[in-house]
């Protein structure tokens, strides 16, 4: 983790350390996706004695050094994750805010498609559905396709 940071070209500092434990702990490999406000309530809770203004501060830092990824996906809310370098897709409730990742190689493919028709080396994307999460109506629609 000291490694990451200085790879970064950033200084070692305790609220750098504590706040990119807890990303990794949090958002690496698995759905969650964190504010600046849910990472200040973890500290909190963890009683580090780490601002909201530091931890804006040390997110949007860790995200220019590309250790974190950012997404808008609800207005200007801003949620971060780890940068773990694959270019995972998203769906999200309009309801809830619930956000759930997926791969499909369907549509990567028609994105390197769409992208080299227009002269593009397709390089990283992110897809950002937005839905209404409710999975009896899926189920439903589902059922309906296959028959
Ligand atoms: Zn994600």
């Amino acid at each position: 983790m000291t490694q990451q940071i200085k790879k970064a070209g950033l200084k070692v500092t305790g609220p750098r350390m504590k706040i990119l434990e807890i990303m990794e702990r949090e958002t690496a490999g698995n759905n969650v996706h964190l504010s600046a406000e849910d990472v200040y309530k973890i500290l909190i809770k963890e009683d580090e004695d780490i601002g909201l203004a530091t931890v804006y501060r040390v997110l949007t830092q860790f995200e220019q050094a590309g250790i974190l990824k950012r997404h808008n996906f609800v207005g200007n809310h801003s949620v971060f994750e780890i940068n773990s370098g694959d270019s995972h897709n998203h769906l999200v409730c309009v309801k809830s805010g619930k956000t759930v990742e997926f791969n499909n190689d369907e549509i990567e493919h028609i994105q390197r498609k769409a992208a080299a028709e227009l002269g593009y080396i397709l390089e990283d994307h992110s897809v950002v559905l937005y839905g209404i999460y409710d999975p009896e109506k899926a189920k439903e629609w589902l059922a309906k396709q296959n028959g």
